[in-house]
C-alpha cells in the first residue's frame, strides 16, 4: 500500500510503501508544544518504506536532548516526521493525504492532558506511557 503525504504549502511531500505501525495520541504537555495541537498523532514507519518525493531541501529538524527530533517544513511550518538518531522513525497523521487505513490504537500521557480536552471514548487510555 501507497500511503502519501506532504505539508499545508505542499511542497514537501512524501511517501510510505508499506503500513502505518502503533498510531497513537500522546497528550502530555511536551507533545501538546511540538505538535501545537490537544495532543501528537504518530504513527511509526519502517525506515526503508519512507521516502522524501519532493521539497526535502525545505526540511528543518529539532533536536531534542535523546537524539529523538522532530521535521517540518520552514515554509509553512506543518510537523512532517519524526526521527530518531537522523533516520525517520514515525509521521505526523496530521499531514497523511487521504486515508491510511489505520486508527488510533491508544491514548497515552492522558493523566498530564489540557484541562480543555475532553477525549473521546471507544479507544484505550493509559495515565502515563506504556502499559
Ligand atoms: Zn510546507
Ligand atoms: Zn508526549
Amino acid at each position: 500500500m501507497k500511503i502519501t503525504g506532504e505539508c499545508f504549502c505542499s511542497e514537501i511531500k512524501y511517501e510510505v510503501d508499506g503500513t502505518l505501525r502503533d498510531a497513537r495520541s500522546c497528550h502530555c504537555s511536551r507533545c501538546r508544544k511540538a505538535f501545537s495541537s490537544q495532543a501528537s498523532a504518530y504513527a511509526l514507519v519502517l525506515p526503508q518504506e519512507f521516502k522524501w518525493l519532493s521539497g526535502e531541501s525545505l526540511l528543518t529538524s529539532y533536536v531534542g536532548s535523546h537524539g529523538f527530533g522532530l521535521q517540518f517544513c520552514s515554509q509553512c511550518g506543518s510537523t512532517l516526521c519524526g526521527i530518531y538518531n537522523g533516520t525517520v522513525h514515525g509521521i505526523t497523521l496530521g499531514c497523511v493525504n487521504g486515508d491510511p487505513e489505520i486508527e488510533l490504537g491508544r491514548h497515552i500521557f492522558v493523566g498530564s492532558k489540557a484541562r480543555w480536552e475532553s477525549i473521546a471514548e471507544g479507544v484505550p487510555q493509559y495515565q502515563e506511557g506504556e502499559p
